[in-house]
């Protein structure tokens, strides 16, 4: 018999409770902590970007990208449809737009060949989002930016250590955003981070991370510009670097699930897996299954409820930003048709995808999907 098996546990196998117990022991819990800075720098390193500012959550550290980028009223952004909420939230949060395209029906990230049709005078960035870790096509995304003047604002919350023509997530854009909320592939429970090449963004990033305190000058108690306070405590940042001193090898036990998936999942028919973007290193950090309910011969609900019963959890993927009724009450344009999408929410789950899953495990899963369709 096999232990309840669930959708993701986080993996804390290195210096995670060394690094928190000395934060608490020396009483160093705030952001001022030295692990914040370790963190950062460990992070930029694993990336191969030069800055990075820590943050408290992977939603913030989208805000304040595009904060730092100058969006606001009356500018749109690019947004996949297919993506989790905390994307096209973060454009509302600064009174741009959020504008919506389609996915690929094979990578299941935003469909390039359908961003121009979506370029208005208004449009001011395009924000990729690496579904499932899985990297979106960047060097057609880079040259749709530069034709039309765009920002490239990455949401690699998915993605850390994935890879784009063997360049790292982080430097494939002009600013990007991690979480490291407790299922994503590196995490500190909750946390974010955004990242970038720029010394003039990295000012910005910090300046608005901290309620617009000046970044050099003397502390006096006058605030130019309306900030937040997004930043992360020292406590979260020992896990996170703890998290990072092990980067590769947790991607590795990522990549190492999704292969045994491949494996065991691939001559079942009516079952498909998100496919590789050829150009792309997939840190997989979600598997997800999109059942053909007239091949397979049974829908997704008596799939996901036989798992059950044998004890594995499952969860449903995002539901379509254009099906969205706070971004419809916010304005956001979501007439038009998203069938990729539409599809992947009627038909798709996620399966077990924790970093400690054994090889039984995953090979008792995929057998439980060939006994249900009976
Ligand atoms: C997890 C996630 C976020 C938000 O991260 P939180 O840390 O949960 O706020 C944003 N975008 C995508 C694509 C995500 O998967």
């Amino acid at each position: 018999m096999y232990r309840f098996i669930p959708v993701c546990e986080p993996l804390l196998s290195g210096n995670e409770l060394r690094y928190v117990t000395e934060a608490v022991s020396t009483g160093w819990i705030s952001s001022s902590g030295k692990y914040v800075t370790k963190f950062e720098q460990a992070f930029a390193d694993y990336c191969g970007v030069k800055y990075a500012v820590a943050v408290c959550n992977g939603t913030v550290a989208l805000h304040l990208l595009l904060t730092a980028a100058g969006l606001g009223k009356g500018d749109e952004v690019i947004v996949p449809s297919f993506t989790m909420i905390a994307s096209a939230f973060a454009v509302c949060y600064t009174g741009a737009l959020p504008v919506l395209v389609d996915a690929d029906k094979d990578t299941w990230n935003i469909d390039t060949a359908k961003i121009e049709e979506k370029i208005t005078p208004k449009t001011k960035a395009i924000m990729p989002v690496h579904i499932f870790g899985n990297p979106c096509r960047m060097a057609e995304i880079q040259r749709i930016a530069r034709e039309h003047n765009l920002l490239v604002l990455d949401d690699a919350a998915e993605a850390h250590g994935a890879e784009y023509a063997g360049v790292k997530a982080g430097k494939l854009a002009d600013l990007t955003a991690f979480s490291f909320f407790a299922n994503k592939n590196l995490t500190t429970g909750e946390g974010g981070m955004v990242v970038t090449d720029s010394p003039e963004y990295y000012d910005k990033l910090r300046y608005y991370r901290n309620v617009c305190f000046p970044l050099d000058a003397p502390r006096v108690y006058q605030h130019e510009d309306i900030g937040f306070n997004y930043r992360m405590s020292n406590l979260h940042a020992a896990l996170g670097l703890a998290q990072v001193e092990k980067a590769d090898y947790y991607r590795g036990l990522r990549i190492k699930n999704a292969a045994l998936y491949q494996k065991y999942l691939t001559d079942i028919e009516g079952i498909r897996l998100q496919r590789d973007e050829p150009q792309g290193l997939n840190v997989h950090w979600m598997n997800a299954v999109l059942i053909e309910p007239r091949v397979f011969g049974r829908t997704k609900e008596q799939v996901i409820e036989y798992l059950q019963q044998n004890g594995i959890e499952t969860r449903l993927l995002f539901t379509g930003m254009h099906q969205q009724n706070s971004l419809k009450k916010y304005g956001c344009d979501c007439t038009g048709e998203y069938p990729v999408c539409d599809k992947l929410t009627e038909n798709g789950f996620y399966l077990p995808s924790g970093s400690n899953l054994t090889e039984d495990e995953i090979e008792f899963v995929c057998a439980k999907i060939r006994e249900a369709r009976g």
